[in-house]
């Protein structure tokens, strides 16, 4: 209901945090300038209107007056920093006057000194209140302002929202402000810019059915009106909003990949034994039928051998110290502590398993990798939690100037010369003899023009500065990726590889492939949903166990794209298989002459 007489409930003395009342104290701006759009501001100005607030904030409740009301928003003065584009919602109950609902946006926060205390001053804008709405409003703020007893009988009940998508969007132009030492009272310039974001630019979010089909659909609509797009195709997938939870936020619905299937592979690896039909996602042509003819070749050579040489994530948090001793002595305490900081991160998780710290001193900070194996996940998020519980121990013990949970020297999502040497993920290695024979029938070439090629590669590879020689590994892995639920993010380490080329005994052709660092998982990230488990399950790999048998067929399916792309352009007939499969148009159909 949205206006209603009651009994109201005072704030009282024992509650409230005794923030100044509004005009009782003079206060002094701190920030250069008001920090709201000014029309906004002048709103709030307009009329003094001093009312008990209560305003519950990450679990506290803070309570203070509020400085003015209008129609269209407050101001107020409160403890906590609020971000530009926080939502809130308000409970007014004016005396005995009317019960109102209104939901609002701070559109202004600014630091402001009160009696020797830094407090912040918030506009608070309300967004969608019905013209009705601020009818009340208005009738009740001229009966308030003649009134005083009624206004102390009055509460406003502010929630700001947990749902903190909004807050996250406005944020995008705005850091929160920090107090900095020398000038405790110093507003951060940045809070000095305008919030370029209205609440209608925000995504719809619906609170408590985010994963529903209704609450997808919704988004959709309000796409559709906001750009004029139809979203017929994005509507049409047969997964369970409710599954995708922990896999995507802000659902409109899902993409349709093609999925292509190359195969037979055979493989003769540790974990995987048999011949595979590998499918794979995506939309460039000519992709699959590549390695469907690298599957080809390898299987009718006996079929590809594989092997992993190392299976481990890591992240590398960092410690900043006053000093290189002090670095050093942190390394020491490290090691006599291993037992507690694994007990710690091992706490967080049934199938990760710290196995050892890695520090590394850099000037006056430590990053130390955290070394972990995460059975059949691929563990970024296990490692994560793990480590972070680890950090709270160490942290609290030996009280670093500073510290963060993530640095580049895990390199995740990066390519770097570290990983590519010590490993991250599954360390796997493909290798296969193929026949002389055998790559005349199919290429009409020798083992030679494939290693004459390969050696032009090597060379340019080299000037090129890359990390890795390979032909094209990134295609097949994103492909495979996209089908079984991956990280496709993930291609940026897992792609990194070196695939090598020599000639064997009885004019036969040696190729191998090292991709060091595969980041892959059968369990967990997307590998639950309904599409990418179907997928998985073709190759025998849904679920736990299966982990190092995936990464086994990914090395193999790589191998056999890289033998078939190097003889493809060694023998001429690489630009051919595009003009065949890559196009959706053949130039005849559409060729104009050149004007
Ligand atoms: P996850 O889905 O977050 O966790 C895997 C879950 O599977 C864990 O709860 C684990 O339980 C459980 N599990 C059950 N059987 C398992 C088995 N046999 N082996 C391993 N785990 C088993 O997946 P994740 O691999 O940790 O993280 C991958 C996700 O993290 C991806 O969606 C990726 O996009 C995302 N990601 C996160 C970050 C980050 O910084 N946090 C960075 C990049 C990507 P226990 O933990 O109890 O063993």
């Amino acid at each position: 209901m949205r206006q209603r007489r009651q009994e109201q409930t005072p704030v009282s003395p024992q509650q409230a945090r005794k923030l100044p009342r509004a005009q009782s104290h003079p206060q002094k701006v701190i920030s250069s300038r008001p920090t709201g759009p000014f029309s906004e501001r002048r709103r709030f100005e307009r009329g003094p209107l001093s009312i008990p607030y209560r305003l519950r904030f990450q679990g506290k409740e803070l309570s203070g007056y509020t400085e003015d009301i209008s129609s269209h928003g407050l101001g107020l003065v409160s403890d906590p920093y609020l971000s530009l584009g926080t939502p809130v919602s308000l409970h007014f109950s004016f005396g005995n006057l009317c019960y109102l609902n209104i939901s609002g946006q701070v559109v202004f926060c600014c630091l402001i000194e009160r009696q020797g205390q830094p407090y912040h001053k918030l506009g608070i804008k309300f967004s969608a209140s019905r013209d009705f709405d601020r009818k009340i409003l208005n009738s009740s703020i001229q009966e308030l302002q003649q009134s005083p007893a009624t206004q102390k009988t009055s509460l406003l009940n502010i929630f700001v929202s947990e749902d903190s998508f909004g807050l996250e969007a406005a944020e995008l132009s705005i850091s929160q402000p920090t107090l900095a030492k020398e000038s405790p009272f110093r507003c951060s310039p940045v809070m000095s810019r305008r919030s370029s974001l209205e609440r209608a630019e925000l995504v719809p979010r619906l609170k408590k059915i985010e994963y529903t089909a209704a609450a997808a659909e919704a988004r959709r609509e309000w796409l559709s009106a906001k750009t004029g797009a139809t979203l017929k195709h994005i509507a049409a997938f047969t997964e369970y909003p409710e599954k995708m939870r922990g896999n995507i936020e802000n659902l409109i619905g899902a993409a349709q990949i093609p999925i292509g299937i190359a195969g037979p592979l055979k493989i003769r690896g540790r974990f995987a034994n048999g011949t595979f039909y590998v499918p794979m996602a995506t939309t460039e042509g000519a992709l699959i039928y590549t390695c469907n003819q690298g599957m080809l070749l390898l299987s009718l050579s006996g079929g590809a051998t594989t092997e992993i040489l190392n299976d481990e994530v890591h992240i590398a948090p960092v410690f900043s110290f006053e000093s290189v001793r002090r670095c050093r002595q942190f390394l020491q305490w490290l090691d006599r502590h291993f037992p507690e900081i694994k007990e710690k991160a091992d706490s967080t998780t049934r199938h990760g398993n710290l196995i050892r710290l890695e520090p590394q001193i850099f000037d006056k900070n430590v990053a130390v990798k955290f070394c972990y194996t995460t059975g059949d996940a691929s563990g970024m998020n296990m490692i994560t939690f793990a480590t972070e519980e680890a950090c709270k121990y160490i942290v609290s013990t030996t009280r670093p100037q500073k510290y963060y949970l993530q640095s580049n020297f895990s390199s995740t999502k990066k390519v770097s010369f570290h990983n590519f040497l010590v490993g991250y993920g599954k360390s796997v290695v493909s290798e296969i003899v193929i026949p002389g024979s055998l790559i005349k029938w199919v290429f009409n070439m020798s083992p030679q023009d494939i290693i004459d090629y390969y050696q032009m590669v090597k060379l340019t590879t080299t000037h090129a500065g890359m990390i890795g020689i390979s032909g094209h590994t990134a295609n097949a892995l994103a492909a495979v990726f996209l089908a079984c639920g991956q990280d496709v993010a993930s291609v940026v380490d897992s792609y990194i590889a070196v695939t090598n080329f020599e000639l064997d005994k009885d004019n036969s052709l040696y190729v191998s492939v090292k991709l060091p660092s595969l980041l892959v998982g059968t369990v967990g990230g997307g590998t639950h949903l309904a599409t990418q488990n179907e997928c998985l399950s073709l190759l025998g790999c849904n679920g736990p166990g299966q982990a190092k048998k995936f990464s086994e067929i990914l090395a193999a399916t790589v191998l056999a794209g890289e033998v078939a792309i190097c003889a493809k352009v060694a023998n001429g007939t690489f630009a051919d298989a595009h003009k065949k499969y890559g196009r959706r148009y053949r130039p005849s159909l559409f060729a104009q002459p050149r004007s």
